[in-house]
């Protein structure tokens, strides 16, 4: 799950792809059957004729990876913080769901904020759960998810941080059953999943359930601290590098032959 873009080359419409087996047309997405209600084997000999109709491959002249979700709120949450003068339009442009598109002219204006981007410092202030005796990053709250990096779907629970109570579990209903900014964790790690968790907070109180933290560690093995904490640290432009490339390429295709990019 993540956000994708992808720019729609010309070339059915300047005559330069191969015949479609029936009338195309472009639409919201890109070019499509003109027709409604086709039969499926129809269907399918229209997405054969578009994967190879041109020199570019389904017809994309770009497409980029832009990131995951939890990744993509993390760069809106640090355009929001900067000066909407100059990062306003590229804020207004990155998507909040799969779909829609960016025009050429907007286009132009976010590549112009992404080379200024790409000079800022410091650009966001996130909050991290670390192992306490190692200060390895476990978990990355997201602003934009109200601090909250994990659901439990077993114990109906979500677990985050956030500046007032520091780390937090709360129900779905939204009680709040545990908050610590520093914690111990204690799993058996010979329980079979669901293992069994108890976090006890360095206040004393204490939360049983199925709600673990764990770091991967280098064979692959889950690592699963003892003491955890939660902390702060501070991103730079440069931790969005590979959002900004992935921007860049659809960016630039847009204006390039004038159509708009798709996120998808
Ligand atoms: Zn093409």
């Amino acid at each position: 799950m993540g956000l994708d873009a992808y720019v729609v080359c010309r070339c059915w419409e300047e005559g330069r792809s191969s015949a479609p087996p029936i009338e195309v047309r472009r639409g919201a997405e890109g070019i499509e059957p003109a027709g409604p209600d086709l039969p499926p084997e129809t269907l399918l000999a229209f997405d054969r004729w578009k994967a190879s109709a041109c020199e570019h491959g389904d017809m994309d002249i770009a497409s980029a990876r832009i990131g995951n979700w939890p990744g993509v709120r993390t760069f809106q949450d640090a355009l929001a913080h900067l000066d909407p003068g100059t990062y306003g339009t590229l804020a207004g442009v990155m998507p909040r769901a799969n779909g829609g598109t960016v025009s050429p002219a907007l286009a132009a204006a976010c590549l112009r904020a992404l080379d200024r981007f790409a000079l800022e410092g410091p650009v966001l202030e996130q909050f991290v759960l670390l192992d306490a005796a190692t200060g390895g990053i476990v978990n990355r709250a997201v602003a934009r998810y109200g601090g909250v990096f994990h659901h439990n779907g077993r114990d109906h629970v979500r677990a985050g941080i956030d500046r007032d109570s520091g780390f937090f579990i709360d129900t779905d209903d939204g009680v709040r059953v545990f908050e610590a900014t520093r914690f111990g964790q204690r799993v058996n790690p010979s329980d079979p999943a669901p293992r069994e968790v108890t976090l006890v907070s360095d206040r004393g109180h204490r939360y049983v359930g199925t709600v673990s933290f764990a770091l991967e560690d280098i064979g692959g093995e889950r690592c699963y601290p003892s003491t955890l904490r939660t902390g702060v640290r501070s991103l730079d432009a440069a931790h969005f590098a590979p959002i900004v490339d992935g921007l860049r390429t659809v960016f630039r295709a847009a204006v390039e032959i004038d159509r708009p990019v798709h996120w998808a």
